[in-house]
């Protein structure tokens, strides 16, 4: 996944201009990180473990540099497999965000020819094969044939202290160059580069750039020179701090009422037509990963449940291997908050590859996704830095809801839903309802394991909280559709199991409730999360019944839960282990 920023140009404090660049992109992933740069004739490398949060640098002064924030693939979290990495001259230095797939053939190959390799990591094989092809060529040519050697998905930055170039290329993740006065950026994503330039250019796959004095671009298939595109960056992208909240997970927890309000009053013509494309389609799919997937789950239900019509949903990264039956008459509707999560990036590229039409529902306007997308819903949610997705699961939920009132042609009676969802999360993030919840948390901070049960379309709200428990806090949570229960899940229910009941006022209430007592005969202690109080619980959170939205706001509680929770353990919501925000390795 990783985080990627470069300079070359006439300023000097390039480790720090560095530093701050990795600082916005460490939400990409925050296991080591590590800068290199210029200095003489030599290249000055510092690595570290761990979070970049206040560190500083202690770099010389230069005009050159990389940077890479870890999300380490191959090789353990340490310095030594911390980037940048160089070859065995010195010369070359090396960041990747990606998996080169045959690095071990490669590598074998440069340990017979005499290089020297002091990292764990698919990574290092790059800048010595550069070194081997820069026997015979120039920098340009030799990091091109290096780059075709290599198998995968991947993006790779290099400096040569020698040339005093930047070269980059990339099959799979974002790199976007920022264009200076004689200046030149380089960043896995716009907000690196915002503050210093708006003149940028989205590198395309199969693309290499060469920035020194001048910018040059050229496939690095053939090697020909290509003409690039210059574009105007949005001057919405401004670093947006966690103002009077702690952290950003619960801050983004309260601006959900603010989100959902916008797409109530904005969001109708572009939903609408949406629609129609949904209309003249042979077959719709819903595809995202993690969260974003099981808001595709409740899109499905609310889809069947409202508009009667049947789509089909996936997690995107097994849709891989279920499109075969894709034609140019299939749309796919692909959710993504940060439009760059390469499990969903894949199965598009073979889908427009058969002609079939993609619709992008991102929060991210210009990433891969949106680009590759016939059209684009905005989720408008403002940047989503905690890891553990809120704002932008209750948007695209939203979203979803009103489409699925589109297709009824009642798309009115949808936007006031989500308008009455937005006062819901008001009112449960109101003072007397967190007290409720915080004394939840207390309890749940006792327990090993948390089971999650919902039926219908609140079996997606059960897997999301579930898998929002086991981010933030690590507690072990299952979401199980509650009819599934007694065939396995309810063995490892014992006294004082906490299971968590998603009971609002539609059709599955009976059976619910039903299932949530065979939990309690088994000793299980019952959090009801309803419309309505009922003897059977011994906790209860109120979500009042707004017919189909209480699907959106049911969800809230279970976010607040993990957050508290993630406090109550001391860890940092923001950050969790293991985890990076956008998802950009396979
Ligand atoms: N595969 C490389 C590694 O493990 C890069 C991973 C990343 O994208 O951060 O170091």
């Amino acid at each position: 996944m990783c985080g990627i920023f470069g300079y070359v140009g006439k300023k000097q404090d390039v480790p720090n201009m560095i530093l701050d660049g990795l600082k916005l992109l460490e939400y990409r992933g925050y296991d080591s990180w590590g800068i290199a740069v210029k200095d003489g004739d030599q290249i000055k490398v510092e690595k570290h473990v761990g979070k970049i949060g206040e560190a500083k640098v202690n770099l010389p002064d230069s005009n050159i540099g990389i940077g890479h924030t870890r999300w380490a693939t191959h090789g353990g979290v340490t310095v030594a497999n911390s980037h940048p990495h160089l070859d065995c001259s010195k010369n070359i230095a090396v960041v990747h965000n990606g998996i080169i797939e045959n690095y071990i053939e490669l590598k074998e190959e440069l340990v017979k020819k005499g290089h020297k390799f002091v990292s764990d990591t698919d990574t290092e094989v790059f800048p010595h094969l550069v070194e081997e092809f820069l026997k015979t060529n120039k920098f340009g040519t030799a990091f091109r044939q290096a780059f075709n050697s290599i198998k995968g998905l991947n993006a790779i930055v290099a400096i040569n202290i020698q040339t005093n170039e930047i070269i980059a290329a990339k099959t799979g993740s974002p790199l976007i160059i920022g264009v200076g006065d004689n200046e030149f950026y380089i960043s896995s994503d716009p907000s690196g580069i915002a503050k210093h330039t708006r003149k940028a250019v989205f590198l395309k796959d199969n693309e290499m750039v060469v920035l020194g004095k001048n910018l040059e671009l050229f496939s690095l298939p053939s090697g020909s020179n290509l003409s690039p595109t210059f574009e105007q960056l949005e001057e919405s992208l401004k670093e947006e701090g966690k103002g009077e909240y702690k952290h950003f997970m619960i801050k983004e927890i309260y601006e959900q009422p603010k989100v959902l309000q916008n797409i109530a009053d904005n969001y109708s013509d572009q939903i609408e037509k949406l629609g129609r494309s949904i209309k003249d389609a042979y077959g719709t799919y819903f595809i995202g990963a993690g969260t974003a997937y099981f808001a595709c789950l409740g899109g499905a239900y609310l889809f069947s449940k409202i508009a009667k019509v049947h789509v089909n949903t996936e997690p995107a990264s097994e849709f891989n291997y279920l499109e075969d039956f894709l034609t140019d008459k299939s749309l796919i509707i692909a959710l993504s908050q940060s439009g760059e999560t390469i499990d969903v990036v894949e199965p598009l590229t073979r889908a427009k590859k058969k002609g079939s039409k993609i619709v992008a529902i991102t929060n991210v306007k210009g990433s891969s996704i949106y680009r590759m997308s016939d059209s684009q819903i905005l989720l408008g949610a403002g940047p989503e830095r905690a890891v553990a997705s809120t704002k932008a699961y209750l948007a695209k939920l939203s979203i979803l809801l009103m489409l699925a009132y589109a297709m009824k042609g009642e798309i009115k009676t949808g936007k006031k839903l989500v308008e009455e969802s937005s006062s819901e999360i008001k009112r449960i993030l109101s003072e007397k309802s967190l007290d409720n919840i915080k004394k939840i948390a207390s309890f749940l901070n006792t327990k090993e394991h948390v089971f999650i049960i919902g039926r219908g379309a609140s079996y997606p709200s059960a897997q999301e909280g579930a898998l929002k428990i086991r981010e933030v806090s690590y507690v072990h949570a299952e979401g199980i559709a509650g009819g599934e229960l007694k065939h396995g899940p309810i063995a490892l229910i014992s006294n004082g199991t906490p299971c968590i009941v998603f009971a609002p006022n539609d059709e599955t209430y009976d059976a619910i409730m039903s299932n949530a007592m065979e939990v309690k005969a088994r000793g299980g202690v019952i959090i009801g999360v309803s419309f309505k109080e009922s003897a059977i619980f011994d906790y209860f959170i109120e979500v009042k019944d707004i017919s189909e939205a209480s699907y959106i706001s049911q969800i809230v509680p279970l976010q607040l839960l993990s957050y508290y929770l993630a406090i109550l353990k001391n860890l940092d919501p923001d950050k969790p282990r293991n985890l990076a925000k956008s998802v950009t390795v396979k």
